[in-house]
């Protein structure tokens, strides 16, 4: 076994304290299954009480300094992690499976997030008066501890656009990364923690059950910001219950693409539908995970999207030739290939296309190979459910109505696209579909990262809308005399 470990490895931050315990797990390069990429610490629930504690404790004068000075800090901070992009780069790769052109993407967002949020403080932080028959200052204040809970596939953004706004508005945070994924957090958030007070930002990593259980029964801890999935979601939904805790749910999705008969296929086009369906391997939240063709435009769909298929190259993201690479972990990779198997069996034509790297080490990690779904009907595994892998099922429709129907034909309802010349056609069908956001000739995020809109149904209860996600971590209140 190989084993060159970062510093931060089998280790949990509480109170400015980076600590060790005996019981740890291994952390899989999912390129080189062979590869330990480091040690995650799987802490009890007295850890977790102890770093509950520390945020409790450095709430009270946290939550109480100034939001100019909070503000300077975070910038501070952002110039540090901005310094060490590079070397974390490889270490996300290595752990996560992204390609590099990805992770260093990602890295670089948490940089975005922290300026972005530190400039937008300073904005929205001020009391807004309304003046009528009664002077009112609406003013906010922090909520104070904090759990942010989040998933292996987009560890850092999706960590840091919870960890980053609640710290700027005053909470204090206990962080809870995947176990598959959390040596990047640590390794980046190790440079932010350094700029704020001890007990600001603790990271506590384990059993998602045993920490998520301790975390969201606590009545100390105010506030629940969670990524991951419905049913975990759920789960947290009912024990947050019990103390009336605020809960943040960014959960899964199944979104659905939609092409109608005037759209321009052009390659960019069919570039962009590419990344769309297969960004991080498609295990993205927001990822395409059902296209709709109109019938007149759907050989020639299926026809091109095989085509640009058949020019991804898959293998270890730290090759500068890959643009896929593996899947994150053996449950996940077990998942798709029994998901496509099924498919396969239940009638439905599976294409797989693409270029293996390094044919010889190809079975040394969790790789495949990005398939096209066609013939799937609209009840089955493949179109309902959040497949998180490489293949995609393609569909026909007649008419708007019909594929408005067979859109929102889902549990969820994260993201959405409509793929036409027509603009006013694509808004009018924005009106009718159930998804958080939907993007025109394109399936994307949105370039401000102070913008979020997240999903509706059981993609998420939570709304963000503007100001870098600081609303949801604070309370409002009113002052009048
Ligand atoms: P998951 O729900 O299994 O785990 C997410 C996190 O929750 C992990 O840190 C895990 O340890 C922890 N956890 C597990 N059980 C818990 C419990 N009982 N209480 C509290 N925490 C618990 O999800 P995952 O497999 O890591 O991530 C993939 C899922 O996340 C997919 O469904 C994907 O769509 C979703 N996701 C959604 C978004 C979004 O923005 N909507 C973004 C990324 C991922």
């Amino acid at each position: 076994m190989i084993s060159t470990y970062p510093v931060i490895s089998g280790k949990y931050l509480i109170n400015g304290e980076w600590k060790e315990i005996r019981e740890t797990a291994n952390v899989i390069n999912p390129a080189n299954t062979s590869e330990v990429v480091g040690e995650v610490a799987l802490c009890s629930k007295e850890i977790v009480n102890e770093a509950i504690e520390a945020a409790e404790k450095a709430y009270k004068r946290w939550s109480r300094s100034n939001a100019e000075d909070r503000s300077a800090l975070m910038n501070k901070a952002a110039e540090k992690l901005a310094n060490i992009i590079e070397e974390n780069v490889t270490l996300f790769v290595r752990e996560n499976g992204k390609t590099l052109v990805e992770a260093k993407k990602d890295l670089l967002r948490c940089v975005e997030i922290m300026k972005g949020g530190a400039t937008e403080l300073l904005n929205w932080w001020n009391p807004e008066v309304l003046t009528g028959t009664q002077k009112v200052q609406i003013r906010r204040r922090a909520r104070g501890v904090t759990a942010v809970i989040s998933p292996w596939n987009s560890p850092m953004i999706l960590t840091f656009k919870r960890v980053i706004p609640a710290i700027l508005a005053g909470n204090t945070v206990v962080v809870k990364p995947a176990t598959n994924c959390p040596l990047t957090i640590m390794s980046c958030l190790k440079v932010v923690a350094e700029h704020f007070p001890p007990g600001v930002i603790n990271i506590v990593t384990g059993s998602g059950k045993v920490i998520g259980d301790t975390l969201c029964s606590d009545s100390r801890v105010r506030t629940v910001a969670f990524v991951g999935s419905t049913t975990t979601g759920k789960d947290i939904m009912k024990n947050s219950a019990e103390n009336l805790q605020k809960v943040y749910m960014e959960l899964g999705g199944n979104d659905p693409a939609i092409i109608l008969d005037d759209a321009n296929l052009d390659e960019e086009a069919i570039k962009r539908l590419k990344t769309g369906i297969l960004r991080a391997s498609g295990q993205v939240c927001s990822a395409i995970k059902r296209v709709y063709v109109h019938k007149s435009r759907y050989e020639e769909v299926v026809k091109k999207l095989t085509k640009e298929f058949e020019r991804v190259v898959v293998g270890d993201g730290i090759q500068p030739d890959v643009t896929m690479g593996p899947l994150n972990n053996k449950a996940q990779f077990d998942y798709v290939n029994q998901l496509i198997e099924r498919t396969s069996r239940s009638g439905a034509e599976v294409v797989t296309a693409g270029i293996q790297l390094n044919p010889e080490t190809w079975d040394k990690g969790y790789y495949m190979l990005p398939s096209i779904v066609t013939g799937a009907n609209q009840k089955s595994e493949v179109v309902q459910d959040e497949q998180f892998g490489p293949v995609i099922p393609v569909l026909p429709f007649t008419n708007i109505d019909e594929v408005i129907e067979l859109a929102n034909d889902s549990k969820f309802g994260l993201r959405a696209s409509v793929w036409t010349e027509n603009e006013e056609l694509a808004i009018e069908m924005a009106d009718r579909l159930e998804a958080g956001a939907v993007f025109h000739n394109n399936h994307t995020i949105f370039n401000d990262l102070a913008l979020d809109f997240p999903g509706l149904k059981e993609s998420g209860v939570s709304r963000e809308t503007r100001h870098c996600g600081l609303e949801f971590f604070t309370d409002s209140y009113g002052f009048a005399n």
